[in-house]
């Protein structure tokens, strides 16, 4: 299935000179969210996943299928005071100014085997803020997992050597 023919590109939203990739018009297709949820549930399985991790909100969207598929757990990470528990937090620096990522410090067991999810990588900021969460907490990270790269912003330069799978490519 050529599942670009599915994403939306929404010029200068939401700002002037943002190429925005809407991925609602693949979830809103039955057969487009699946075929791509089982992509990434493969890869998973040939990592040996044994946790689903993603950042707010469209890791939830794309990850918590794959952790349901797998029957193994999601561990959510989100802006601070969203997490009723305690949590480790992780800065990270934004094109103007920074941003904070947390999780509950319970999330990950020491030595559990984690998978990334994120509908998204652009510059890869977010990622290796939340590899670092992941890391405080023991996890392992063995993999990350993208509907979409953006290939320009040479994310993956970020990520270093974990291994990554995208969908599709821009
Ligand atoms: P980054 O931290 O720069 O890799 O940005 C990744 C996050 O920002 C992802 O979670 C995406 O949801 C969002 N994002 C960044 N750029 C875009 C874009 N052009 N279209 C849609 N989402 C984007």
């Amino acid at each position: 299935m050529d599942l670009k023919q599915y994403v939306t590109t929404v010029e200068n939203w939401p700002k002037e000179g943002i190429s925005f990739k809407d991925i609602t018009t693949i979830m809103d297709n039955g057969q487009a969210y699946k075929y791509a949820t089982d992509q990434i549930v493969t890869y998973a399985k040939e990592l040996g996943a044994e946790v689903i991790v993603g950042p707010e909100a469209r890791g939830f969207i794309i990850g918590c299928p794959v952790a349901y598929a797998l029957e193994i757990g999601f561990a959510p990470v989100r802006k601070p005071g969203k997490l009723p528990r305690e949590v480790v937090s992780v800065d990270y620096g934004l094109e103007y100014g920074q941003d904070t990522l947390t999780m509950h410090r319970d999330a990950i067991k020491p030595g559990q085997k984690v998978m990334i999810c994120d509908d998204l990588l652009a510059t890869g900021g977010t990622v290796e803020a939340t590899i670092r969460l992941i890391e405080q907490l023991g996890g392992i990270v063995v993999g990350c997992a993208f509907l979409i790269e953006l290939t320009e912003l040479s994310g993956r330069g970020k990520i270093g050597s974990y291994p990554i799978k995208t969908l599709i490519e821009y």
